[in-house]
């Protein structure tokens, strides 16, 4: 059997002014909401925040809405309800999760932030199609719902050597988005806000993938399940100071750890690369059942999606249309198999564990062979567990543990 000894995790310290800041995000938000002058849009994760934000915006995510009802296990009951109004189970369950939340009134931002009600209500919806086309769908249902304009830009798939032929056509959209967005916002679009806002994201971009590079030293001061919860501020808070300074405390307390040789894993024995999305119901169970089996899940796909080292102030629409599109998820498999390669060379991993998530195809990249053409060129072993980000209807957690137990076994073999 694999060594299984109980291992402690370490806790990161700064964890405490991530709630903060995030508590303060959620009440700016309600605040926006509440005030005459204020303006609220719905964004997608990787949509065209920054533009929003220098528009004067506050920006609400509903997809890190959906992760929260992943997490807080309220996903459960709120699915059904979606279901039972035509969105089907078999789609993102990010989607089903939060429309069925709101269908059914109930949020987990009003049981963690005392006199908040849930997503505040926006004045407009913009997405960008690049992660995928329910994203849209998404989105529709709530224009619908509210009665507010739906704007959104249609990006390529499958790309592989990302030109200016991809991300000219990106800019002219992202370009296309300020009238609109003037008329809801009240307010002139000024590209020297704009250029602002970007440095703050760029800066935060750099400050979140050094965060992630540390778990390249040997043991890693951090895992793939704190990344998880440390990428809030990255996701909804890019382009303000807040995640800026967040990320200078974060990354100076990881250096440390580095410079001490302090593991997150107390005794880290191995070290996996995690391809896909979380188990956002599992989140606590996985990490202590790897971190049991003295294996660390150093990186993944997942934490590095909101890198965007190509965002350049001097350049606005057109570096933001090539950040957007450099993105893993909108890469052919020949693109995303060299950057896995990188991956798993730059943080030393042992093996690979692919999480087949049954509602998202899209962070699924273990159906068309991806597992085995990459264990034959890089001689590292995969394990692919079936699962979901947010459903659990589609977990069985003694075959994923089994799973897991064996491959660490295997591992230990080799
Ligand atoms: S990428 Fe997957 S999880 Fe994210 S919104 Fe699209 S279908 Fe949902």
């Amino acid at each position: 059997m694999a060594e299984k000894e109980g291992a402690a995790r370490r806790k990161i310290a700064a964890t405490g002014l991530m709630k903060k800041i995030m508590a303060d995000y959620f009440y700016e938000l309600d605040a926006a909401a509440k005030d005459p002058d204020g303006r609220v849009a719905w964004c997608t994760s990787v949509g065209p925040a920054e533009i929003l934000r220098a528009m004067g915006f506050k920006v609400h995510f509903p997809e890190n809405h959906g992760a929260m009802l992943g997490a807080s296990r309220m996903a459960a009951d709120a699915i059904p309800r979606a279901n039972a109004i035509g969105y089907s189970p078999d789609i993102c369950s990010y989607l089903t999760s939060d429309i069925g939340a709101h269908l059914m009134g109930v949020s987990p931002i009003s049981k963690t932030y005392e006199g908040l009600q849930g997503p505040v209500r926006p004045d407009v919806l913009v997405y960008n199609t690049n992660q995928c086309r329910d994203v849209k769908d998404w989105f529709a249902y709530y224009a619908r719902e509210f009665d507010v304009p739906l704007l959104g830009i249609e990006t390529h798939r499958g790309v592989g050597e990302v030109t200016e032929k991809h991300f000219g056509s990106i800019a002219a959209q992202m370009e296309g988005l300020i009238e609109p967005l003037e008329k809801v916002s009240g307010n002139v679009f000024d590209v020297g806000e704009l250029k602002r806002v970007l440095a703050l994201s760029r800066e935060c971009s750099d400050l979140w993938k050094a965060v992630l590079d540390t778990a390249s030293a040997m043991p890693s001061p951090l895992t793939f399940f704190d990344g998880t919860i440390h990428m809030g501020p990255a996701v909804v808070l890019r382009g303000t100071q807040q995640a800026v300074d967040y990320y200078r405390a974060l990354l100076a307390e990881l250096r440390q750890r580095v410079e001490d040789g302090v593991g997150a894993v107390e005794g880290e024995r191995f070290r996996l690369y995690w391809e896909g999305m979380p188990v956002w119901g599992r989140l606590r169970d996985h990490s202590t059942l790897f971190s049991d089996l003295r294996t660390c899940v150093v990186a993944s796909t997942y934490c590095n999606s909101w890198i965007f080292s190509a965002f350049d102030p001097s350049d606005p629409f057109n570096s933001m249309a090539r950040a957007y599109t450099e993105l893993f998820i909108v890469r052919s498999d020949e693109a995303k198999e060299a950057y896995i390669r990188r991956m798993l060379d730059f943080f030393g991993a042992d093996g690979i564990v692919y999480h087949d998530a049954k509602t998202c195809p899209n962070n699924s990249n273990n159906r068309y062979g991806m597992p085995q053409r990459l264990e034959e060129t890089t001689g590292v072993p995969s394990l692919v567990i079936n699962g979901d980000l947010n459903d659990m209807r589609c977990l069985s957690d003694e075959q994923t543990n089994t799973n897991i137990e064996a491959f660490v076994e295997q591992l230990e073999e080799r």
